[in-house]
Formats: structure tokens, C-alpha cells, sequence
């Protein structure tokens, strides 16, 4: 048996039946027969049972560069290099674009699959390809960045029929620092330089956000809601304030969870050993000891709370495993 309870920032307590680290590729070529859970940091999976399978720890390195006649610079990076480690070298090396990314947990492997983003940037506007292997058939793949079909926490890796391995990820980047201020916290704002803009965002998000490594969670736990643009104008009369952002679909926009669930009475909540983060609603913590059914209780609680004071549907960001692999918020 394999403990998981070191491998997900949850820290819940779940077994696999073997573990394997996975450091190169040609570690993919012996692997047992499935089922596999493939894991990267455990920062963004809650693990609902023992996992009857073996888990695939991507721990596959390396950082290369090659500079571009334009002042572009193409980085590839490991899947299994630790995201702010690289963009944190990156930023030595007077390479820029991902700082709005700063101190986001997990691996460069999973940062794909879920489209990772903060404060204005998605990692998918960045990415040139993905390469990766598909576990059933042992293929070998490598995706554009349109192929990888990103979208908000989405694209179509996450839906990849099977298991993928997620390799290495190649980012078109920058030796100008031009930074993206999209985002509320940062419009108006100069930054003299990219290392200022990275401390910045790592100021706001220390303050905010619980540390995984002192207190179990895996960050935003429900995804923000998109509803109709009529719906936003009946949340801004209940919730006065509420921001909506447009998305790609005009007839919709996106509204913070973590403002109706804070509106909705259940921030800084807590029902033993779970609870809202205090400084930020949209957390779900264990505080020590938490059964992974008291962190879906609480979290059924959290959304039915929203459902009942606004009619919306929040839906998990985390990914749910079970038993025999991920398991959907319905099944579940
Ligand atoms: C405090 C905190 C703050 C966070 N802030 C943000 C944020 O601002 N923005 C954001 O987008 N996310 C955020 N997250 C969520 C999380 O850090 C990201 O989703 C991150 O990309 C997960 O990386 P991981 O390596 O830990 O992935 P894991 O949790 O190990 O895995 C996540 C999913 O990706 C799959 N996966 C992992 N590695 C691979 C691979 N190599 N190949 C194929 N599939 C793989 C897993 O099977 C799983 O389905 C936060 C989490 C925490 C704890």
C-alpha cells in the first residue's frame, strides 16, 4: 500500500494500492496495469476514499531555453518541476510573463490540465504545446496550445478519454517585462519591474490564502459560476458590489463565488475540524483531522447556502477522487 496522505495539501488521509514516482519518460515504459492517479503536487484533488490503483507521482525535471530573434524566449519545463520554483528562476534569469502566477502551488504537469490562472493571466495564453503520454495506448503526444482547447479551469486534456501523463510544457515568453494588469488588484498600479510585480502578487495572496504546508486546503474549492447577465443584475441588488467579468460567451459573465459564498453568510465558518478560510470564503480548510466526508459535508452545506440565498449552483474547482478514479460532483 501507498500513503497519500503526504501527497495531497488537503492532507487527508487515503491509501493508493502502490505509488510509483515518475522521473522520466522511460519510467512510463514499465508501468503495472491501471487503474492510475496521476498526481503532481495534490494541490487541487480531494481524495474521497482509497484509491484501488497506483498513483503516478510526476517528478519528471528539467528547464530549457532558447532565445527568439524578436526578444521572445521559448521555455520547456518538466511536469514535474514545482510551478513557482521555475517562474521564480525564471525571473533571475530576466525571463517574464508568468508572474501573475506567482506562488500558485503544484507542478508545471497539472498547470495545463486545469488552465491555471490569478490575477488576469491563464497559463494557456502562454503555452506553445503540451507533450505528454497517454497511459492507455503508450502514445506519445504533443498538442498546440489550440489542440489543448483552454478555456476558464478547463481544456481538453481534462477531459482526455483514459489517463494522461502530462511530460513537459513549452511557454512562449519574454525577455521584455511587460506586465499583464488586467486583473482589479493591479489596474493603475507600476510596476518598475517584473520582481516587484512577483512580490506584489505574493503579498496579496499571503494575506489572503491559507499556507497548504500549515493549513490542509487546495485553494479555491468551487469554480466561479458563470450565469446570464440578467441573473448578475438580481445577485447586484442582493450582493451590492458583486464584480461581473465577461467571458468568451457574450451572453454570459462570471461572478465571484467567494463573494456570494461570503454573502451568503459563510465566511470564516466552522464546523469542527472544517471550514471557510477566514480571509478568503472560497477556501474550504481542514484545520487537522478532517475526514474527507466532513470536508463534502461541509462543502454540500457551503453550496446549498449560495443555492438558497441566490439561486446559484457552485460547482467544485477541486477534482473528487474515489475509489476507482475521479468521480463527477453528482456521482459523487
Ligand atoms: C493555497 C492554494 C492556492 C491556489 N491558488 C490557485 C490559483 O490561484 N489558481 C489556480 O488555478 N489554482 C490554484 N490552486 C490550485 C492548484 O494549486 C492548481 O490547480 C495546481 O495546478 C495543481 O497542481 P498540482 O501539481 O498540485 O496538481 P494535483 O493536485 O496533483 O492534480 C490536479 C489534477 O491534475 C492532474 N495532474 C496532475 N499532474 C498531472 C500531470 N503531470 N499530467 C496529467 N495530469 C496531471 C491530476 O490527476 C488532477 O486531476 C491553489 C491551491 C492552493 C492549495
Amino acid at each position: 500500500m501507498f500513503d497519500l496522505t503526504p501527497h495531497n495539501t488537503f492532507a487527508l488521509r487515503a491509501m493508493a494500492r502502490d505509488g510509483l514516482e515518475i522521473r522520466s519518460k522511460a519510467d512510463l515504459d514499465r508501468l503495472p496495469g491501471g487503474p492510475y492517479l496521476v498526481l503532481g503536487g495534490g494541490s487541487d484533488v480531494l481524495l474521497l476514499e482509497d484509491f484501488s490503483g497506483t498513483a503516478l507521482l510526476c517528478r519528471i525535471g528539467g528547464m530549457e531555453t532558447e532565445e527568439l530573434r524578436d526578444g521572445g524566449v521559448r521555455v520547456r519545463l518538466g511536469g514535474g518541476v514545482p510551478l513557482d520554483g521555475a517562474i521564480a528562476e525564471l525571473g533571475r534569469q530576466g525571463i517574464h510573463g508568468l508572474e501573475n502566477l506567482s506562488l500558485i502551488p503544484g507542478l508545471v504537469g497539472a498547470a495545463p490540465i486545469q488552465n491555471v490562472g490569478a490575477y488576469g493571466l491563464e497559463i494557456g495564453e502562454l503555452i506553445e504545446r503540451v507533450e505528454a503520454r497517454d497511459l492507455l495506448t503508450g502514445e506519445d503526444l504533443s498538442l498546440s496550445a489550440q489542440e489543448c482547447g483552454f478555456s476558464y479551469r478547463d481544456s481538453a486534456l481534462r477531459h482526455w478519454e483514459g489517463a494522461l501523463m502530462v511530460t513537459a510544457v513549452t511557454l512562449r515568453l519574454s525577455r521584455r517585462f511587460s506586465p499583464c494588469l488586467a486583473h482589479r488588484a493591479l489596474e493603475g498600479r507600476d510596476f518598475a519591474d517584473a520582481r516587484s510585480l512577483r512580490d506584489f502578487i505574493i503579498g496579496i495572496r499571503s494575506r489572503k490564502l491559507p499556507d497548504c504546508r500549515k493549513v490542509g486546503n487546495a485553494g479555491s474549492f468551487f469554480r466561479n459560476p458563470f450565469v446570464s447577465w440578467q441573473k448578475a443584475e438580481e445577485l447586484r441588488e442582493l450582493c451590492p458590489g458583486i464584480p461581473c467579468y465577461p467571458v468568451p460567451d457574450p451572453t454570459l459573465c462570471k461572478v465571484p463565488a467567494g463573494w456570494l459564498i461570503e454573502a451568503a453568510g459563510m465566511r470564516g465558518v466552522r464546523r469542527g475540524a472544517v471550514g471557510t478560510w477566514p480571509q478568503q470564503a472560497l477556501v474550504l480548510v481542514n484545520y487537522g483531522g478532517a475526514s474527507a466526508h466532513e470536508l463534502m459535508a461541509f462543502a454540500e452545506e457551503v453550496a446549498e447556502a449560495v443555492l438558497m440565498r441566490f439561486g446559484v449552483a457552485l460547482e467544485p474547482e477541486v477534482r473528487l477522487f474515489g475509489a476507482g478514479g475521479e468521480m463527477s460532483w453528482q456521482s459523487r
